[in-house]
């Protein structure tokens, strides 16, 4: 843990692994489904991929190094990561789920979990007063910060002093800002989630997910699961987040640069009513982020002045293109409406402001210049 994130994303502190390995750099891609035993009753380490991989581990390895856990764990995707963290659960238990989350963990949360017996309330983390929610079955709080897409900014460290104290869980999905803005564990999470798909892997050529965590008794708990339930990171796969994690010091900081100036462009344009972004200092959560993070990220959502343009947008930009997802080192632009918030429920898009002039941008690592000039054209029209 003595060197700094940016050498973490390249060397493990305790890490001789590559010595095995006839010194390869990068660290190999062991394609096995399972592993000889030198014996009975004998073990190289490994026994069968569903239960770990020298390559998921290797990678599990320095995704806990990123995050200051004491274990990750690597999944097929952010969902499945999640999926697999409510198992730790049981039917009558009760989750307080931030009202602004991905879209994809209400449908989860809503269409699974409650259907296996968990009982959720969505409550707005970032303003309320969270206590006031917890119950004798509550068992943990379920938050992102920011907020995906509203760009809500909770107090994590304030909110872990509630949990805490009522020992119950802070789960906090870190996806948006990644470990090199933000490390949750350190401000009192207990479990920290990720999409790796998105600013890990960083290429929008993987999908994976994480789970990781501070304490021993959830890391056996999500251990024994993992390999029972099975939705563990392919090797290949995780080779793929490993090579991604090489650059994220990199990719984040110039994104974020870039955000800032389309930001700063987006805010002066007339069409548009609104820019969240929590670089600016008109955020409302400006002051919490930096207080909690190294950064700000480079997401950002902006509100224009109506669904036609809106649609205009998406339909005629070139250069940024209109796909979902987020974290590579290419610009999407997303209307959260239709796609990644489609299976929300109506009442919590009003609420949370989710209207259909509301767009979401990831903005990536190209020339900001050009990217205001895709803009700047369809502005134009
Ligand atoms: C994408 C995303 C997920 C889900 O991850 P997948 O890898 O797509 O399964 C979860 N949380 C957030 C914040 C995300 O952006």
């Amino acid at each position: 843990m003595g060197f700094s994130i940016e050498t973490r994303c390249q060397h493990l502190a305790d890490d001789n692994s590559t010595n095995h390995h006839y010194g390869a750099i990068s660290f190999p891609i062991y394609q096995t489904a399972t592993f000889a035993h030198p014996a009975v009753g004998q073990s190289t380490g490994f026994d069968y991929s569903r239960l770990q991989n020298p390559t998921r581990e290797h990678l599990e390895k320095v995704v806990a190094s990123l995050e200051k856990g004491i274990d990750a764990l690597a999944f097929s995707s952010g969902m499945a990561a999640i999926a697999t963290l409510m198992e730790i659960f049981r039917p009558g238990d009760h989750i307080i789920a931030d009202s602004d989350l991905y879209g994809g963990s209400i449908r989860l949360f809503d269409n699974i979990s409650k259907k296996n017996g968990i009982e959720f309330s969505s409550v707005d983390c970032y303003k309320e007063d969270v206590e006031q929610f917890i119950k004798e079955n509550t068992r943990a709080v379920f938050i992102e910060t920011p907020t995906n897409p509203m760009m809500n900014v909770t107090d994590i460290a304030k909110l872990s002093e509630i949990t805490k104290k009522h020992n119950i869980l802070l789960i906090v999905d870190n996806t948006f800002l990644s470990p090199y803005f933000q490390n949750p564990l350190g401000l009192g999470a207990d479990v920290v989630v990720h999409s790796g798909t998105k600013f890990l892997g960083g290429h929008n050529d993987t999908i994976a997910g994480f789970l990781v965590t501070s304490r021993e008794d959830i890391s056996e708990k999500l251990r024994f699961i993992i390999k029972t339930t099975g939705a563990g990171l392919a090797p290949f796969d995780s080779w793929l987040i490993l090579r991604g994690i090489k650059t994220l010091a990199v990719r984040m900081e110039r994104a974020q640069e870039n955000a800032m100036k389309l930001a700063k462009w987006l805010e002066k344009q007339e069409k548009v009513k609104r820019v969240i972004y929590p670089g600016l200092s008109s955020h409302p959560g400006h002051e919490i982020m930096k207080k909690q993070a190294r950064g700000f990220g480079s997401m950002l959502t902006f509100e224009v002045e109506s669904k036609e343009f809106a649609l205009s947008i998406l339909k005629n930009v070139k250069l940024i293109q209109f796909a979902e997802s987020l974290g590579g080192t290419e610009t999407l632009i997303t209307y959260p409406i239709t796609q990644t918030h489609a299976d929300v429920p109506k009442d919590v898009l009003a609420k949370n402001g989710i209207t259909d002039c509301v767009l979401r941008v990831s903005v990536g690592i190209e020339s900001a210049d050009d990217l205001i000039d895709d803009l700047e054209r369809v502005f134009a029209l």
